[in-house]
């Protein structure tokens, strides 16, 4: 296959089908919210509406019926996360555990595991947060220096993590640190971990957003014991583990939709009658959207058909980063507007509240300069 190529799935009926319900469910679940209330959506954190989605078999619903899952294709998620984040659901809470740490736990876990956690994702009851980042190894991972050291009967945890989102209100971390300090390839000697947030030793500090919100933690560990049974997957084979668990950060509608309910904002303020400009503003936009939506899609079926889209999430993330910090800045030209927070035009309202946040889209997940290393490796250019 060449690197680049993206297929073009089609939508299975169940798909659609699942479409409807979802939208039906949502426009009740959601009627009361407000545009600036769906900017936030996958940091909106709501555990009652987190459960309300498990009890619907809409948690991990790809898994194996045996782990609490609905054994429903990846295109069926796909349709399910993406009128979530169109209606501006508040996903928060399970967010990280559903999409990325379930996963591999299925693939990577245990058989005891497998039966501890993911009935529990699956049913909106067990939230993760992801441990990854440090002070000084953030786009750089392989340079961690957290340290689980062996022990009896399991290891000792010792170094900071940094930018940790829910740290302060997820019960479980999926921490990557160094098992091998001496190892000579830089990747190696590393392994992940399945920690207890309760555990004797760490340390949770919030740091604020520009906003004022508090999502992001420091989180230290000093002499944290963790068993045996907390190693996820093989000793040493973190970085392989971590990589492939990124797949599944990079690739879905989250990475281009953040800033949709400005779109939807600029829409309904441009009304039947848009200026020449307010229309190429949205038409451009559209079909930006659409392009991405396509991409990404793709992705979804590849990791179905269980081929490596590390490549092909990376462009997704890149270009989607473009149309979600282009979207604010493009609405505010072609529509008067005084951005503020708590500001009594919804628009106004939701367009301070994705300024504030629009520097972050390519942050998170890895650096627009990083998925560009990334793409240009792919396309034989380094
Ligand atoms: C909203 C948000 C949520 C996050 N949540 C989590 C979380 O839950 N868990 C977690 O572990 N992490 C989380 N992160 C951290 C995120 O993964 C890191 O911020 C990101 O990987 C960048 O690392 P850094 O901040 O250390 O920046 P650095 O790696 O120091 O990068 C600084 C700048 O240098 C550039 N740069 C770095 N290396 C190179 C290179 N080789 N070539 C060219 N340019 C380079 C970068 O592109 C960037 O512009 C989150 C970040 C954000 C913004």
């Amino acid at each position: 296959m060449n690197n680049f190529e993206f297929t073009r799935p089609s939508s299975p009926q169940t798909a659609e089908d699942l479409r409807v319900e979802v939208r039906a469910f949502l426009s009740e679940a959601l009627k009361d919210r407000t545009l600036a209330q769906q900017a936030q959506t996958w940091n909106g954190y709501d555990a009652a509406f987190s459960r309300s989605l498990g009890a619907r078999g809409w948690l991990g619903m790809t898994w194996p019926k045996k782990y609490g899952g609905q054994e429903r294709s990846a295109l069926d998620r796909y349709v399910l996360i993406e009128e979530l984040l169109a209606a501006g659901a508040p996903v928060s809470a399970h967010w990280f555990a559903e999409r990325q740490t379930g996963p591999s736990i299925l693939r990577f876990g245990t058989q005891e595991q497998r039966e501890a956690f993911l009935p529990r994702i699956a049913r909106g009851e067990c939230y993760f947060c992801i441990g990854m980042s440090e002070p000084d190894s953030g786009s750089d991972l392989a340079s961690v220096r957290t340290y689980a050291k062996r022990t009896d009967g399991g290891y000792v945890v010792n170094g900071t993590k940094l930018w940790t989102t829910n740290a302060h209100r997820s019960d479980y971390m999926c921490l990557y640190a160094k098992t091998d300090t001496k190892s000579e390839d830089r990747r190696g000697g590393a392994s992940q971990f399945l920690v207890d947030m309760k555990t004797p030793g760490i340390k949770i500090s919030p740091i604020p957003f520009l906003t004022g919100e508090h999502h992001f933690n420091e989180v230290a560990f000093v002499d944290v014991f963790l068993p045996d049974n907390a190693l996820l997957g093989t000793e040493g084979q973190g970085w392989s583990q971590v990589t492939s668990e990124l797949s599944f950060e990079r690739s879905g509608p989250d990475r281009f939709l953040s800033s949709f309910a400005a779109l939807i904002g600029m829409v309904q303020r441009a009304g039947p009658s848009p200026t020449p400009a307010q229309a190429a503003a949205i038409g451009r936009l559209v079909a930006h959207l659409a392009v991405l939506r396509q991409m990404s899609r793709s992705v979804a079926a590849m990791l179905e058909a269980d081929l490596d889209p590390s490549l092909q999430a990376a462009m997704v993330k890149d270009l989607g980063a473009v149309l979600e910090q282009e979207i604010p800045d493009i609405a505010r030209r072609v529509f008067p507007s005084r951005p503020g927070i708590g500001a009594s035009d919804d628009l106004d309202a939701t367009l301070a509240y994705l300024i504030q946040h629009a520097p972050s889209f390519s942050l998170r997940g890895g650096t627009r300069e990083i998925l560009r290393g990334i793409i240009a490796r792919g396309a034989g250019l380094r």
